[in-house]
C-alpha cells in the first residue's frame, strides 16, 4: 500500500480543498436547498475520481451512483453515503458561517464536514488514489450516495428494490456516524426503530375543572397511566413478549463487547450524572447495544406557561421511541404494545406509527469484517474497536435484508464531530486515515 499511501499524502492537501468545495455547497434536504446542485457536483467529484457517474432521479431527492468495472476480478463492493446535510440553525452559535468551511485545530469546520460530506469524499479520493497509482482497483466498485439520509432515507427502500442489479454486490461498505473516543472503530449494524404517538382524548374542548372536575374524563392521568403500565421495576418492559426475540450474545459478540474501553467516570461527567448513578459499568455496552429500550421521547398535554390555569385538558399526547434489536420486528412490537394497553384497560388510547426501521446486523467475525478490520489496522497504523452495532439507527436493513449482503460500517468522524448541532467538523486526520481505510479495504476485500 506504501505507493497508495504516498499519493494521499502528496496530494492531502488538494484532497483538503475539494472537500471544502464539497462543502460550500449547501444541500439541506429537509428545507430543499441546494440539493440537486449538490448531487451536480457530487457527479463530477464521481467522474474526477476515475468512475462512470450518473444521477439517478428518485420521487424525492436523486441517488448519485458511481462504478469502477474491474474486469477479471472476483469481487465487488457497493460502498453508501449521503450527501445531504440536516439544517445549520441556530446559526448564531456557529464559530465560522455554516457553508464557509474554516480549518482550526486540526479541523475543518462545516455543515456536513463530518455528517456526511467528508466521509462521503474520503471514499472518492482513495479510488482517485488506487487508479492513479495502480492504473485499476483490485474489484468492481460501486458507489450509492442518497440525498435524503437527513429525512429518514424515504426513498432508498424503493430505490433499492428497484436497482438491485446495479447495487449487486459482495459486500456493503459505509462510512457514517462518530468514532469511539479511543480512536479508529468498526461496526456491523445497529439497533432498530419503531417511533409512535399516543393520543388519549377527553372531552371536545377544554373544561373548567371546578365545573368539570370529578365528572368529566381525564385525558391526561389517563395516559400517564397507561404509559407506566408500559414498565415494571428498574426500567424492565412490562409488555408480553416484548422481549421473546431479543437475540443472545454469541461467544464472538460477548469478546467483541468486553473489548470496548469504557471509561464510566468520563460518560458520567459527560451526561451530568451523579457518581451513584448506575448507568454505567461493564454491562454498559451489553445494555446500549445488545438489548432493546422503551423510551418517552415527548409528552405534552394542557397548560403549562407561567402561573395557574384549571383545566382538564383535552387532548393529551406522548412520542415513544423504541430501540429494536435482532431479532425483534417492528409490526410484531408495535402490536404488542397495542396488545398491552388494551388488556390494562387503555385500548382507547390511539397509537399511530410515525416511523420504523428493522435492526440489522453482520456477524462480527464475518470473512469481510475482518478484512476490513484489518484494513483499518493498516491505515491507522493501530487496530479499531469494534462494534457488534451502533446504538443507533441507520438504514443498514436495505442492505442486509434487502440486497442479503454483509455490511460493514467504519466511521472516519472524530466522537465529538457534532454533527446535527453548530460547529461541525472532521478533524484533519480522520479524514485522511479514512482515504487510506478505503483504499486500504478496497484490497483487503479483493484478497478476503
Ligand atoms: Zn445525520
Amino acid at each position: 500500500m506504501d505507493d497508495v499511501f504516498r499519493y494521499i499524502d502528496t496530494h492531502r492537501d488538494r484532497f483538503v480543498g475539494e472537500l471544502c468545495t464539497l462543502l460550500r455547497q449547501p444541500s439541506i434536504s429537509a428545507q430543499n436547498v441546494g440539493v440537486s446542485e449538490c448531487a451536480e457536483l457530487v457527479r463530477r467529484y464521481v467522474g474526477e475520481a476515475g468512475a462512470e457517474a450518473r444521477v439517478i432521479p428518485t420521487p424525492g431527492y436523486p441517488v448519485v451512483y458511481g462504478q469502477v468495472p474491474a474486469p477479471g476480478a472476483g469481487r465487488s463492493v457497493l460502498i453508501y453515503g449521503h450527501y445531504d446535510v440536516q439544517p445549520p440553525e441556530p446559526l448564531e452559535l456557529w464559530e465560522t458561517p455554516p457553508f464557509e468551511p474554516s480549518i482550526r485545530r486540526g479541523r475543518i469546520y462545516a455543515r456536513g464536514a463530518g455528517d456526511n460530506k467528508g466521509q462521503l469524499f474520503a471514499h472518492l479520493k482513495a479510488v482517485e488514489a488506487v487508479l492513479r497509482t495502480r492504473g485499476r482497483l483490485p474489484l468492481t466498485l460501486k458507489m450509492c450516495f442518497e440525498g435524503e439520509e437527513e429525512v429518514s432515507s424515504r426513498n432508498l427502500p424503493g430505490f433499492v428494490s428497484a436497482h438491485r442489479e446495479l447495487l449487486a454486490a459482495d459486500v456493503v461498505y459505509a462510512s457514517d456516524g462518530p468514532m469511539h473516543p479511543s480512536g479508529p472503530t468498526v461496526y456491523f449494524g445497529c439497533r432498530g426503530l419503531l417511533y409512535l404517538e399516543l393520543i388519549a382524548r377527553g372531552a371536545a374542548r377544554d373544561l373548567h375543572s371546578g365545573n368539570y372536575g370529578g365528572v368529566a374524563p381525564a385525558p391526561a392521568a389517563h395516559l400517564t397511566r397507561g404509559l407506566a403500565s408500559l414498565w415494571a421495576r428498574r426500567g424492565k418492559v412490562a409488555v408480553a413478549g416484548f422481549y421473546d426475540r431479543v437475540r443472545k450474545p454469541s461467544p464472538a459478540d460477548r469478546r467483541v463487547l468486553r473489548a470496548i474501553p469504557f471509561d464510566a467516570e468520563s460518560v458520567r461527567a459527560d451526561l451530568g450524572l451523579p457518581p451513584e448513578t448506575a448507568a454505567a459499568g461493564r454491562a454498559y455496552y451489553r445494555r446500549l447495544l445488545m438489548q432493546p429500550n422503551l423510551n418517552v421521547a415527548g409528552l405534552t398535554s394542557g397548560y403549562q406557561g407561567p402561573g395557574s390555569k384549571t383545566i382538564i385538558p383535552r387532548v393529551a399526547r406522548a412520542k415513544l421511541d423504541v430501540r429494536l434489536v435482532m431479532d425483534q420486528d417492528p409490526d410484531e412490537i408495535e402490536e404488542k404494545i397495542h396488545a398491552h394497553l388494551k388488556r390494562h384497560g387503555f385500548g382507547d388510547i390511539e397509537v399511530k406509527r410515525l416511523g420504523a426501521v428493522p435492526p440489522s446486523r453482520t456477524p462480527v467475525d464475518h470473512p469481510y469484517g475482518q478484512a476490513v478490520v484489518r484494513a483499518v489496522t493498516r491505515a491507522w497504523g493501530r487496530r479499531p474497536v469494534l462494534f457488534p452495532n451502533l446504538g443507533g439507527t441507520i438504514p443498514d436493513y436495505l442492505f442486509t435484508r434487502g440486497l442479503g449482503l454483509p455490511s460493514i460500517w467504519v466511521p472516519y468522524a472524530p466522537h465529538d464531530e457534532a454533527n446535527h448541532a453548530p460547529n461541525e467538523s472532521i478533524t484533519l486526520e480522520g479524514f485522511v486515515n479514512g482515504i487510506r481505510s478505503t483504499a486500504a479495504a478496497l484490497f483487503e476485500i479483493a484478497a478476503a
